[in-house]
Parts: C-alpha cells; sequence; structure tokens
C-alpha cells in the first residue's frame, strides 16, 4: 500500500517521526481460556495489575493528573463494575470477552451522559478496559509506547499520555479528540507534537512509521522514502530554529522593530518551576490554584495554602506573581466544593460566582493571598468576572480579610485585586470594572463567544481564539486597560499559539503568559513581527 496521508487539527506544535505504536486495539489473547475458576483468577489479578500501575504512576504527578488517576484507581476497586463480567465468567466467557462486554457497557453509558463531565470521563474508562486487557493478553500496557513512537488511537486518556517519556521525541495522532482537551493540554506543556481529529483511519492493518506535523494538523502512514527524507529535513530546520530560540530564552522579547512584550508564565503547580530559572521570564502571569484543592486530602488550611504561594514568590525574586483565586466547576468540579449534577457547568456556578457563594472557603484563600503578599510583587486575579459587582464584593472582602489579619498582628499586605477578562460580557464593559488590571482567559473567552465548547472535538474548528470576533473583544479590552492605565495580559493557549502572535499584538497587547515550554518559541515569534 502506498503512504496515507490525513488531515486532521493540530492540537501541540512540532515535528516528529517514529513507529506507528497502536492504543486500543484488541490484542489476540495469548493464553488459551480456562475453566470458569481460572478465568475469574484470572480477571482478577488483571484488575489488581491494573490499580497497581495507576496507583505506581500517581506518585509521579500532580493536580488535575492525579485527580484523574485516583479516580480510575476507585473504579477498578469498585466490585459493581466488574460484576456483570464475573457473572459472565461463571457462565462460561473467557474472561477477557466478558470484562470487554461489560466494560464497553459502562463506557456507552457515560458517553451518552448529559453531563460534559461523565462524557469526558469516558476515556478513563477505556484506559482502564484496555488495561485490563493488556494484563490478561499478557501485555503490559505502557511498555508497548516507548517515548520515541507515535501513539495512534482514537483518544488518549490522560494516564497513557503520563506513563510515556515525551522528552525521547514521539507524537500523538488521534482519529477523534480535541485541540482544547486535557491531554492537548498536557502534551502542549510537555513539547510533544499532537494532532487530533483524523477521523476512522482507512486500513485493517497497522501502519509501522508515521510522519506527524503538529504544526499544520497532518499525518502521513507509512510514507514513501522521498517523502520522509523531505520531512526529516523539515526538522533538522525546525531542529535549529528551535535550537536558536533556546539560546535567546533568556533575552527580553522584542519584536522587529523593537516593541518590549512581557513574557510571564502559566503555572498548575509550583512543581512546574522546578529547575526553571526565572530568567526566561518577566514574572508570572498565571497560577492556577485549582490543583491545591484536588485530589483525596480535602480543603487546603491556610498554612498550606500560604506555604504554596510564598514558594513562587520566593522563586519569582521580585517578579510580579498573579495568582488567581479557585476557579472550580465547569470543566474542573472539586468534589465537596462544586455543585453535581448542574445542567451546564460551563454556565453555571463556576469561577467567582462559587467563591463567592461559599465564602467560608474564599475567605481563606484571600487571608493566605495577603500573608503571602509581604514576600514579593503578588497580584490576585477572579477568575469567571461578568459584572463589576463580582469584583466589588470580592474587592469588599479582601479588605477586611487583611484588616484582620492586621488587627491580629500577623505580617500581611493588600495585594491589587485584577480580573480575569474571560466572558464576552466582561470584555464588552472592561471600562466598568474598578480592576488593578485585566488579564484576558482566551480559552473561555473563546469557546463562549464562539458558543463552541472547548472540550467537544466536533467543534474544535468554531473553537478558533484567531476568529475575528474573538480578536475584536481582545483588542476591546486592551483599549479599555489604554484608557485606565492599567496592565492587560493574556494568559490563555492562544498566547503560546505562535500561528496568533502577529494578530494577538495587532491588538496592542504586550504582555502574553504562556506555559515554560513555549517561552522560547513565542520569543522567536514575537521577534519576527514587524507591526
Ligand atoms: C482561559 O480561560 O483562557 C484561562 C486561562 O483559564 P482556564 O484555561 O484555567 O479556564
Ligand atoms: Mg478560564
Amino acid at each position: 500500500m502506498g503512504e496515507i496521508h490525513l488531515i486532521g487539527h493540530p492540537a501541540s506544535p512540532g515535528l516528529a517521526v517514529g513507529p506507528v505504536a497502536v492504543l486500543t486495539h484488541a490484542a489476540p489473547r495469548g493464553a488459551a481460556k480456562g475453566d470458569p475458576v481460572q478465568e475469574a483468577a484470572a480477571l482478577k489479578a488483571a484488575i489488581e495489575k491494573a490499580a497497581a500501575e495507576l496507583a505506581e504512576l500517581i506518585a509521579t504527578v500532580h493536580g488535575e493528573a492525579a485527580e484523574i488517576l485516583e479516580f480510575q484507581v476507585a473504579m477498578l476497586g469498585d466490585d459493581a463494575l466488574a460484576e456483570g463480567a464475573y457473572e459472565a465468567v461463571t457462565a462460561g466467557a473467557a474472561a477477557d470477552e466478558a470484562w470487554r462486554a461489560a466494560l464497553d457497557a459502562e463506557i456507552a453509558g457515560y458517553r451518552a451522559a448529559e453531563e460534559e463531565y461523565f462524557r469526558a470521563r469516558a476515556a478513563d474508562l477505556v484506559d482502564i478496559r484496555d488495561r485490563v486487557l493488556a494484563g490478561l493478553n499478557g501485555a503490559d500496557a505502557t511498555a508497548r509506547i516507548s517515548g520515541d513512537s507515535v501513539v495512534m488511537g482514537d483518544d488518549i486518556s490522560p494516564s497513557t499520555f503520563l506513563a510515556v517519556d515525551w522528552a525521547r521525541g514521539g507524537a500523538i495522532a488521534l482519529a477523534a479528540g480535541s485541540p482544547s482537551s486535557h491531554v492537548a493540554m498536557l502534551a502542549r506543556a510537555r513539547g510533544a507534537p499532537m494532532v487530533v481529529g483524523l477521523g476512522p483511519l482507512p486500513w485493517n492493518g497497522q501502519p509501522s512509521l508515521a510522519l506527524v506535523d503538529g504544526d499544520a494538523g497532518t499525518v502521513i502512514f507509512d510514507p514513501k522514502p522521498e517523502t520522509r527524507r523531505l520531512f526529516e529535513h523539515r526538522m533538522a530546520a525546525a531542529n535549529a530554529a528551535q535550537i536558536a530560540a533556546d539560546a535567546s530564552r533568556l533575552k527580553p522579547a522584542l519584536t522587529a522593530n523593537g516593541r518590549r512584550i512581557a513574557v510571564l508564565l502559566n503555572v498548575a503547580a509550583p512543581e512546574d518551576l522546578t529547575g526553571l530559572d526565572p530568567a526566561i521570564c518577566d514574572g508570572i502571569g498565571l497560577v492556577r490554584t485549582e490543583f491545591l484543592f484536588e485530589g483525596s486530602r480535602g480543603l487546603p488550611g491556610e498554612d498550606a495554602q500560604y506555604a504554596v504561594y510564598r514558594r513562587m514568590l520566593d522563586w519569582a525574586a521580585g517578579r510580579p506573581v498573579t495568582i488567581r483565586t479557585l476557579d472550580a466547576g465547569g470543566d474542573k468540579p472539586i468534589a465537596g466544593l462544586t455543585i453535581d449534577g448542574e445542567r451546564n457547568p460551563f454556565l453555571g456556578l463556576r469561577g467567582i460566582r462559587l467563591s463567592l457563594a461559599r465564602p467560608e472557603v474564599f475567605r481563606v484563600q484571600l487571608r493566605a493571598l495577603c500573608r503571602a503578599a509581604v514576600h514579593g510583587t503578588l497580584k490576585v486575579m477572579l477568575p469567571m468576572i461578568a459584572v463589576p459587582s463580582e469584583l466589588e464584593h470580592a474587592n469588599v472582602m479582601l479588605d477586611a480579610e487583611f484588616a484582620a489579619l492586621k488587627a491580629e498582628g500577623i505580617a500581611c499586605a493588600r495585594p491589587p485585586l485584577g480580573i480575569m477578562v474571560e466572558v464576552p460580557a466582561a470584555a464588552l464593559c472592561a471600562e466598568n470594572f474598578g480592576a488593578a488590571f485585566y488579564s484576558i482567559g482566551s480559552n473561555d473567552l473563546t469557546q463562549y463567544t464562539m458558543a463552541a465548547a472547548r472540550d467537544i472535538g466536533a467543534v474544535a474548528d468554531l473553537n478558533d481564539a484567531g476568529h475575528p470576533a474573538v480578536l475584536a473583544l481582545i483588542a476591546r479590552t486592551v483599549e479599555a486597560g489604554c484608557k485606565r492605565g492599567v496592565e492587560v495580559s493574556l494568559c490563555g493557549d492562544a498566547a503560546a499559539d505562535t500561528r496568533l502572535t502577529n494578530a494577538l499584538l495587532a491588538t496592542g497587547l504586550t504582555t502574553l503568559s504562556v506555559s515554560p515550554i513555549a517561552v522560547a518559541r513565542l520569543k522567536a515569534a514575537v521577534a519576527a513581527v514587524t507591526t
């Protein structure tokens, strides 16, 4: 068969060539079927092995990734999940057939769920299904994927993604998936090229080699020697450009005509800063504090929060650090805090709305922030602001906590309070907010402007931060910031999308915030801007 070209959506930039490792294909079972007792024992052992593998992985990750794995381990420990499979085994079915049938029924239920939260969890169940099947088939689910492979499948779960060492140069090519999914965000943060939405893969056998272009969103399977040679030529040029960009990572970002652009960092947890030289950036533009609230440890206390915030301020050595108050809800449910069963959680009680509804939780965070503020240049921002009264309410609460700490004789400072502009209403009326600064959340601003959810692959084309409507809202916010004399930055994923750098800087933006891995690439893209 000749080479096969497929066109999908770019989800994480970069070029890669590698052997294909197919996910979720049903490898035939090597061992012959035993009697029902042997089959049940084999199933039990495979479930336990899968749970142990995932538990081992939990120790190596944090935040959202750890929470997903904890969910999977809990599912594997839930007897109700395997009940149907054991019944089928007792009735004479093979362990692998029985497990697959039981899990497929469960997965279908999750996929049909009305809430996006449960639909998103279907990928986690597919992962559990295949992990146990791999155990039954005598295969090691993670060993099959070496870090230099092009991983191909319908979708990829975070646990499978996190088990691979992407520093070795692999890539991901998915039939389904979404560029705004959490796995796509993880891929961008780790520098793994990724293409999604390739559609049904048009063959029965397995291709042996693939060329992945994460910039263009294309994949070529089983390329002809000449195609491969040209691709590798492009990779060499891209590598040389990357090396040149890395060399200027420590230098300030300047456009070709000398306009200074501040480049800040987005951080999901303090571990993201480990080993990083603060000189690569002009400060931290977004700390997503959700990581503190996730997992099974319960809500974090004031001292625990203070310690983490202080660590980041110490790292930044005087550079500004913008910490966002808890942005729970929407695609980030937190057990015991967010509302279960909201019909449309993206339009529900999330971000600042939830913090104001749960003042006892919000107050603890505001106190910890005031205490940390004495250790550097701290700025605090509020997520999902839609109307000025939300900011006013938060300002009153911040004043009260600051005054209370002072009265208690505890060292503290009152940080400036800014807002995220990620709801179109806030962008259109930005001037009406008494915010100390604006930070544009292009991920949410795009989904709300285009009415295209950030995590639904079927509408990925519409979820376009470069659409003129989104750019107009960004420009409007910049204009409001100029009029009011306050800083405007952009911290959504669009900041790292170098195809948009020109258009973003044309709106008048002078501050962009991106994940650490995107800094060198962004500075190189800024240097090419002539306007
Ligand atoms: C955004 O919406 O662009 C943003 C930065 O916030 P998050 O992705 O955490 O919702
Ligand atoms: Mg957001």
